[in-house]
């Protein structure tokens, strides 16, 4: 008879001293919890339009732009609603006619979508592979703004950032979904005009708010269409979202207690060595996953692709003689939560969050924990 999941015992000294591997939320380090505690009497309950929150906003803000190492004229802007959000914002202040999409997977198709259904908008092109790679996109007639997704989080693919050939800074724009990989995957703000995110992945907080790094000519963008009669509604218009963060505020009341968070894990990121230093961590982490599942017969990345394969969110499929279902509950059962692929790609199939948070040790004593449910599942 073969174990149940939930009944099997993962040896202590084999398991992680942190399980948590979720894909978003990720891991909170305690440190940002510490945060918070700090901030209790100072930040927390006080005006958003007063000192001290708005020193904060002004913190994290130029903390990103060290982080990100952004030449001069580019603005971090940020708002309420997080990166779903911020597609529609996109399709009312970013995009001027007609969007091309490079569509991988559950997210990056999303914002294409959110550009079809728009009235005011010409059909999106869109160019689309298999999940498990990712499409090139080319330079096209009529398209003013490029999308990409820097970590499809979905199917664990990552894509290096760079302008479509054919196309030249400043007249279309390259606007990149990066949620999953910001702090997590090196970029060069060269071949970017906007690279958007929600805190809770890499940089560990809690959602519900967007930020997004905006070059020279996004901002001309902005204005652009800021000024035009395009109809916008004000919380989703990104010339309102620009003005209020240039003054480090946000146009209505933000969550004071995500920004203590964000600003905690930045000063960690920097203090620590910055991007190349907290890459280096997911990148650490991804080859412990990948080297692991390569040399077992019953697991395989599913990105054939090693250059594809992304440093943040790992994703391994298992063969058909093992229940990553099972696996997952009985990983579940002691205390190591959230490896399961995602819902609707239904593969059979681990899905592990290696964000900067994360220690690289705790990956390693992941897939021990998973060698022994494995074989505790066989007996
Ligand atoms: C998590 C995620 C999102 C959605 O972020 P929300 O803040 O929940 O809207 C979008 N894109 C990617 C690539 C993600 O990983």
């Amino acid at each position: 008879m073969n174990a149940r999941p939930e009944q099997i015992t993962i040896p202590k000294e084999l398991l992680p001293a942190d399980g948590r591997f979720c894909c978003g939320p990720s891991k909170v380090r305690h440190e940002q919890i510490d945060a918070i505690v700090v901030a209790r009497d100072t930040l927390l309950g006080t005006s958003h339009r007063k000192p001290p929150v708005k020193n904060l906003v002004g913190a994290v803000r130029s903390k990103l732009d060290n982080l990100f190492q952004l030449p001069d004229g580019w603005e971090i802007v940020l708002g309420n609603g997080g990166s779903t959000v911020f597609w529609d914002i996109a399709t009312f202040g970013l995009v001027r006619g007609r969007s091309q999409h490079a569509v991988f997977g559950e997210f990056s198709s999303k914002f294409a979508h959110a550009c079809a259904a728009a009235p005011h908008l010409g059909d999106p092109s869109v160019m689309e592979s298999d999940v498990g790679t990712h499409p090139t996109l080319v330079a096209e007639e009529g398209i003013d703004v490029y999308a990409l997704t820097h970590n499809e989080t979905s199917t664990g693919v990552a894509m290096d950032l760079r302008r479509p050939t054919g196309t030249s800074a400043g007249s279309s724009l390259v606007v990149v979904d990066a949620t999953s990989a910001a702090g997590g995957l090196t970029w060069s703000p060269s071949e970017v005009d906007v690279y958007y995110f929600a805190p809770q992945k890499c940089f560990a907080s809690d959602g519900g708010l967007w930020l997004a790094a905006c070059s020279p000519a996004a901002v001309d963008r902005i204005n652009e269409i800021g000024s035009s009669p395009r109809w916008r509604p004000a919380s989703l218009d990104l010339k309102v979202a620009l003005d209020n963060s240039t003054k480090n505020q946000t146009y209505n009341t933000p969550a004071v207690a995500t920004l203590v968070m964000l600003n905690e894990q930045l000063d960690w990121m920097l203090d620590s060595g910055g991007l190349a230093w907290s890459s280096g961590r997911s990148a650490e982490s991804a080859a412990t996953l990948y080297g692991w599942a390569d040399s077992r017969e019953w697991a395989t990345p599913f990105v054939s692709n090693p250059a594809e394969r992304s440093n943040v969110v790992g994703t391994i499929d298992l063969n058909d003689a093992i229940d990553a279902n099972a696996v997952c509950a009985a990983l579940r059962a002691n205390g190591v939560l959230d490896t399961d692929a995602y819902r609707k790609l239904g593969r059979n199939q681990l899905r592990v969050g290696m964000f900067p948070a994360v220690e690289p040790s705790d990956v390693e004593a992941l897939t021990r924990s998973v060698d022994h449910v494995v074989s505790a599942l066989a007996d």
